[in-house]
């Protein structure tokens, strides 16, 4: 069984069908990287999953639960995954580890020294330990992003969801979050990314998908989907974009 199953979900707003029948699963422990066109429906299916936008149709299980369920808990599932935005959307005025401590002791009930020494231990993971007191703003971006990594992981999540987290950084700053995301991979934690970061994900996915009109037009492995391409529509894609 896969950790994430995705089955024939259908997603419109208003007349525009942005996800129509979609199918995806993903593996525990795998890296699963969402390309595709500006517009294509990656962030809509990633907020499918994180349940920020509810499913016209279809089914999405998360290590067995039906998470479209209605009665399903939304707030328990959420706290099962961790998603990661291109905007940091770190709170200015917290300290970087009072921005890591802050839902697991408000939603989660954490002890207040337990959680504390779970982010500084996450800290040190994603390399920002030296920087738990300082506010956002006296961070680069790379550092931002890493603590809004680290803020995602502290819960232990099942599956990261990763929102072209490195589109809003400047280029030489790019490297050191994917690093990042390398190192997850390979600590066994699983991921669904969005990104146009090709040798990316031609070296960390297991598998990338790419978006069409709503459906996965085109499912392999890197080696595949990016070298070598069955589809027109994706060939066409990567063209412009490499
Ligand atoms: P991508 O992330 O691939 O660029 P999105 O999922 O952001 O694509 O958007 C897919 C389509 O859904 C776009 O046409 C976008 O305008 C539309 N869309 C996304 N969110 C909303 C929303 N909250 N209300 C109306 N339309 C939306
Ligand atoms: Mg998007």
């Amino acid at each position: 069984m896969s950790l994430l199953s995705i089955r024939g979900v259908r997603k419109t707003f208003g007349a525009n069908v942005v996800l129509d029948g979609f199918d995806l699963d993903v593996e525990q422990g795998e890296c699963v990287v969402l390309i595709g066109a500006s517009g294509s429906g990656k962030s809509t299916l990633l907020r499918c999953v994180n349940l920020l936008e509810t499913v016209d149709d279809g089914v999405i299980e998360l290590d067995g639960t039906d998470i479209t369920d209605p009665r399903a808990d939304a707030d328990r599932i959420r706290s099962g995954i961790g998603i990661v935005f291109q905007s940091y959307n770190l709170f200015p005025h917290l300290t970087v580890l009072d921005n890591v401590t802050l839902a697991p002791i408000r939603v989660h009930g954490v002890r207040r020294d337990v959680a504390r020494a779970q982010a500084l231990e996450m800290l040190d993971r994603v390399g920002l330990v030296e920087k738990a007191g300082a506010k956002p703003d006296e961070l680069s971006g790379g550092q931002q992003q890493r603590a809004a990594i680290a803020r995602a992981l502290v819960n232990s999540p099942k599956l990261m969801l990763l929102d072209e987290v490195t589109s809003a950084l400047d280029p030489e700053l790019v490297g050191e979050v994917l690093d990042l995301l390398r190192e997850l991979k390979a600590d066994g934690i699983t991921m669904l990314i969005c990104t146009h970061e090709m040798s990316f994900a031609r070296e960390v996915a297991d598998k990338v998908c790419f978006l069409h009109h709503g459906r996965p037009l085109e499912v392999g492995p890197p080696g595949q989907v990016l070298a070598d391409p069955k589809e027109p529509r994706t060939r066409e894609f990567l063209s412009r974009i490499i």
